[in-house]
C-alpha cells in the first residue's frame, strides 16, 4: 500500500508534506462512473512533472492519496493498482520529478472505512509514521471531497477547477471549493501559488507570483 523512496529526508524535525490526489490532478480521469484501470490508459496532465520538482526542491513531501473503489468492484486487483503506480512513480522519477508515497483507499464509499476521502485516515496515517505537520501541509485535488480531507486532516487546501468549473463560479456564496485555500486550473499552478503563499525558495531562486 505505501510505496517509500529512499531520498534523505531530515529526521528531526516534523516535516511539511503536500499530499495529491491521482485521478484529476496527476493524470486524466477517466468519464463520471468510469476508473482508469490500465496503464494504456494512465495520462498524465501537462506540469506534472514540474510541480512535483518543485515541490520536491522546496522539500516538501510528495504524498499521493487516492480513492479506488474500482479494487471494492472487482475491475481490478490491489496488485495491478500497486503496478501501475509503481510505473507511474519510475515514470516521473525518470523525468526528475519524486513521489516519496502511495496511499490508496479499496474500499466501496458504503463501507465506512477510516480511509477513504473526506475521512482524513489516510493523511493521518502518513503523518503519524512520518512526522509530518500537518497544519504546515496541503492538500491538492480537484474534487470537494479533497478539500474536505485535507481541511479534516487539518491542512491547507488548494481545490483544481475542471474546464467546466470557472473562477467566476467560484466567487459564488456557498460554492463548494470556496472553503479551499487556493483554486487553481492546474498542479503546476497550484504548486506555484503554495510556494508563493509560504514564501519558499527553490534552489537558489524564490518562487514568483503564480501565471496562469
Ligand atoms: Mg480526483
Ligand atoms: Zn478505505
Amino acid at each position: 500500500m505505501i510505496r517509500t523512496s529512499h531520498r534523505y529526508k531530515r529526521c528531526c524535525f516534523l516535516t511539511r508534506a503536500v499530499f495529491l490526489d491521482r485521478d484529476g490532478v496527476i493524470n486524466q480521469k477517466a468519464p463520471e462512473g468510469q476508473y482508469v484501470t490500465r496503464w494504456e490508459d494512465f495520462e498524465f496532465l501537462p506540469g506534472v512533472v514540474e510541480g512535483i520538482t518543485l515541490l520536491n526542491r522546496a522539500s516538501y513531501y510528495v504524498i499521493v492519496v487516492t480513492n479506488q473503489r474500482c479494487i471494492a468492484k472487482g475491475l481490478m486487483t490491489t496488485a495491478e493498482l500497486e503496478e501501475m503506480h509503481q510505473r507511474m512513480s519510475a515514470f516521473l522519477a525518470r523525468a526528475g520529478a519524486t513521489i516519496d508515497a502511495i496511499y490508496y483507499c479499496p474500499h466501496e464509499a458504503e463501507k465506512f472505512c477510516n480511509c477513504r476521502k473526506p475521512t482524513p485516515g489516510m493523511l493521518l496515517d502518513a503523518a503519524s509514521s512520518r512526522g509530518i505537520d500537518l497544519p504546515a501541509s496541503w492538500m491538492i485535488g480537484d474534487s470537494d471531497i479533497d478539500v474536505e480531507a485535507g481541511k479534516n486532516a487539518g491542512c491547507k487546501t488548494a481545490r483544481l477547477l475542471a474546464p467546466t468549473e470557472t473562477v467566476d463560479q467560484s466567487g459564488r456564496p456557498g460554492a463548494p471549493w470556496n472553503r479551499a485555500d487556493i483554486v487553481a486550473p492546474s498542479l503546476l499552478v497550484a504548486v506555484r501559488q503554495i510556494l508563493h503563499c509560504e514564501g519558499a525558495t527553490v534552489g537558489s531562486f524564490a518562487v514568483g507570483p503564480a501565471v496562469t
